[in-house]
């Protein structure tokens, strides 16, 4: 899962390129960040003279709460990988190959197997979106009493009703309002 024997593609010639299809229920990122979908798309890798290379597209959904009204939602998001991996072991004759030259190349594991978890992961990581929304138009919590104005779209509260500390905060939303 996510990891690609390429002892095959190694013996290819420079340029052969096979594509796989991604298809991965569930994957766990991080603890504060849950797929909510699964992770779909391909990953095409590639010999190079020296190398593996691996370009991937993949979709799915991260588990995110509306940043207005705290809803949860499933934000879709799309990622892109390119990684580059080195042999850890001579193809042809099984012997370790001198890795002191590249110490943080990604490398093959001793079975030619390419694993591009943590790659995808840090991929996710990254394009998790700032500011989710429920829905472009979601008009968020009373800042008053925290009631959703998505269910109660005519909800206000008479001036005096303001808690003075959240006076300026009223004084801003209806600003930002009109
Ligand atoms: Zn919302
Ligand atoms: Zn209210």
């Amino acid at each position: 899962m996510l990891s690609y024997n390429v002892a095959a593609l190694l013996r290819s010639v420079p340029g052969t390129s096979r594509t796989y299809p991604v298809a991965v229920e569930s994957l766990s990122i991080a603890d504060d960040l849950k797929l909510a979908a699964p992770l779909e798309g391909e990953v095409r890798l590639s010999r190079t003279g020296r190398s593996i290379l691996a370009h991937g597209k993949l979709h799915t959904a991260v588990a995110e709460s509306c940043s207005r009204c705290l809803t949860p939602v499933a934000a879709p998001i799309s990622v892109e990988i390119d990684e580059e991996a080195l042999p850890l072991l001579d193809i042809d004759t099984g012997q370790p190959l001198d890795t002191s030259g590249e110490p943080d190349a990604l490398r093959l594991d001793e079975h030619h197997e390419l694993d591009l978890a943590a790659a995808i992961r840090d991929a996710i990581s990254l394009a998790e979106p700032i500011a989710p929304l429920c829905r472009p138009d979601c008009r968020g919590l009373c800042l008053v009493c925290g009631a959703d104005q998505n269910d109660e779209p005519g909800h206000e509260h008479p001036d005096d009703e303001i808690d003075p500390r959240l006076a300026g905060l009223a004084a801003l939303r209806d600003q930002l309002s009109q």
